[in-house]
């Protein structure tokens, strides 16, 4: 997985910049009856009849945010839509079409592109989205990927930050700090690597930590699980940044405190062993580890039924005034500040 896998290059100055356009969005179909024109003209065409529309952008930077020495393209490909799809369906909307730009060194091949743009690919089809346009230019060293993700929400759906009560319930989707535990496996692996590349890397039993890594998915489920059950968030964050942050965005916007459970954070048994090995504490790893891409919302207390039986859905904590403040619960039950120490891609 570490090794290089490009053995054919095709340096990109051979296409020139509209033959490499032409070539990496050749398969892309469209799929959204509210997208009137696609890639090809100066600018994309949608229509939508009626809601809202939501828009969002997230930029990926080679060693800011991905190491391709053990990210393979065509996952970034895959995970650069999915992180933007997620902040969709953070609003409860549905995401309809992205745009893709992209900055590149000559230090990729045409064939490392393809392989991007499979990723890209992969992930429109499975999410149903049309890929719309987008730019492409040259950078002097890494690899840059921006997307913008397009969704609509009939305007009585669209869920803020801003509206928790207390007494609400905090609840989760899924499990936490997976994605972060994989990412400590990876670079252990990279580093085993480096001193020795004969020695490949022994990945079993961190199938599930290295798939959340590495292949994220966003949670449209939750959002069409959340429709049929009836419920309605009464906020909703998606989980970027670690628990702990997005907790404290959910608060302060919708100026509220919070009681969060320790002994409630979901956690995958694979997380459990893998932070024992590592020697980390997996509350830490779960409340600041980040990647998630879980769904964290409150809904009030009269929806609880609708969700506890669900295995989909964690009721972690409940919401208070905002004089209470935030606080973790903690095992042995004593009461601890909440601390936003999220990974911050500005201090990186
Ligand atoms: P312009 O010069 O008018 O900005 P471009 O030649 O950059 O047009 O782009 C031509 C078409 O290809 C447009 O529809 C644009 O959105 C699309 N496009 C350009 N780069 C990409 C890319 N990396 N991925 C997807 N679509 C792209
Ligand atoms: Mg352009």
């Amino acid at each position: 997985m570490i090794e290089d896998k490009n053995q054919n290059k095709t340096d990109l100055a051979a296409l020139g910049e509209f033959g490499l356009i032409d070539h990496l969005t050749k398969n892309f179909t469209i799929k959204q009856t509210s997208t009137i024109k696609g890639i090809g003209d100066d600018a994309a065409v949608l229509e939508f009849n009626k809601g809202q529309i939501v828009v969002t952008t997230d930029m990926l930077v080679e060693g800011v945010h991905f190491d391709l020495s053990y990210m393979p393209l065509k996952h970034l490909g895959y995970k650069a839509i999915v992180v933007n799809l997620s902040d969709v369906y953070a609003m409860n909307a549905q995401a309809t079409q992205v745009t893709v730009s992209i900055a590149v060194s000559n230090r990729f091949p045409l064939e490392a592109l393809e392989e991007l743009y499979a990723g890209i690919e992969t992930a429109a089809s499975l999410y149903n989205i049309d890929v719309v346009g987008g730019d492409t230019t040259s950078s002097t060293t890494g690899l840059i990927i921006s997307v913008t993700a397009i969704g609509t929400v009939d305007s009585e759906n669209a869920v803020y930050r801003s509206g928790a009560k207390p007494n609400d319930l905090l609840v989760v989707s899924g499990d936490l700090g997976a994605a972060y535990m994989g990412l400590q496996v990876l670079e252990r692996e990279k580093e085993v690597f480096k001193v020795n590349p004969n020695n490949q890397p022994d990945l079993d039993g961190y199938t599930y930590i290295i798939e959340r890594q590495l292949k994220p998915e966003a949670r449209k489920d939750i959002i069409e699980l959340l429709k049929d059950l009836e419920v309605k968030p009464t906020s909703m964050i998606d989980i970027s940044d670690g628990l702990s942050s997005e907790i404290m965005h959910l608060c302060k916007h919708s100026n509220i405190g919070c009681d969060l459970y320790e002994d409630k954070i979901p956690l995958d048994p694979q997380v459990i062993s893998t932070c024992e090995e590592f020697n980390i504490d997996s509350t830490t790893v779960a409340l600041n580890g980040g990647e998630d891409y879980e769904l964290l919302f409150t809904v009030s207390q009269e929806d609880f039924p609708n969700i506890k039986a669900n295995p989909n859905f964690t009721v972690i904590g409940f919401m208070k005034d905002e004089a209470s403040g935030m606080h973790l619960i903690t095992r042995a039950e004593t009461s601890i500040p909440l601390k936003a120490q999220g990974w911050n891609a500005l201090n990186n």
